[in-house]
């Protein structure tokens, strides 16, 4: 499969989301890593967002709350680009109300190909990590054979062919 190249800049554009027992972590997390952050463009859901305003005094762009749907516009904005990269707290040990839009957060982090750290460990090593300083270079499948893939319509082969912004 060939690879689109999507620029990432020094800045990035990071979203924080943490299910209610990992808010605690995320919490302590930005609190230590709060002069890395700073420069970075923060996206939230709106719990988590809040508890960051009001702890941290950090400048967030606060989305819905995760089960009322911050997860998806999360995810949205992952596909049209809008966000860099992910961290991804969620809990392990509990069934979640909106599991269907945990796990399509996740997998489109994966389908766009971008950094998701989904715990502390992962976070600090990708908040240290050099790339955090300078550009990138991130690469995305070109989805364009999947897209003009060929799909059975009204009993017959039809080619399916759409344009996005990739
Ligand atoms: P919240 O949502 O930040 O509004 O609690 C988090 C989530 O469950 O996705």
């Amino acid at each position: 499969m060939h690879h689109k190249k999507i620029p990432m800049v020094t800045d990035k554009r990071i979203a924080l989301v943490a299910h209610d027992n990992k808010k605690r972590d995320l919490l302590e997390w930005a609190r230590y890593n709060r002069s890395l952050l700073e420069h970075h463009e923060i996206y939230a859901t709106g719990t988590t967002g809040e508890t960051l305003i009001r702890e941290l005094g950090l400048e967030i762009n606060t989305l819905q709350s995760g089960p009322l749907g911050g997860d998806q516009q999360i995810g949205a904005k992952i596909v049209s680009n809008e966000i860099d990269f992910l961290i991804f707290f969620w809990d392990p040990l509990e069934p979640q109300p909106h599991d269907p839009d945990v796990k399509a957060l996740l997998r489109m982090a994966v389908v766009w190909n971008i950094p998701i750290a989904c715990n502390r460990a992962t976070a600090d090593f990708m908040i240290s990590s050099p790339l955090m300083n300078g550009g990138y270079i991130r690469l995305v499948p070109d989805y364009d054979e999947y897209r003009s893939r060929r799909s059975v319509k009204n009993g017959g082969l039809a080619t399916v062919s759409f344009t996005s912004g990739f």
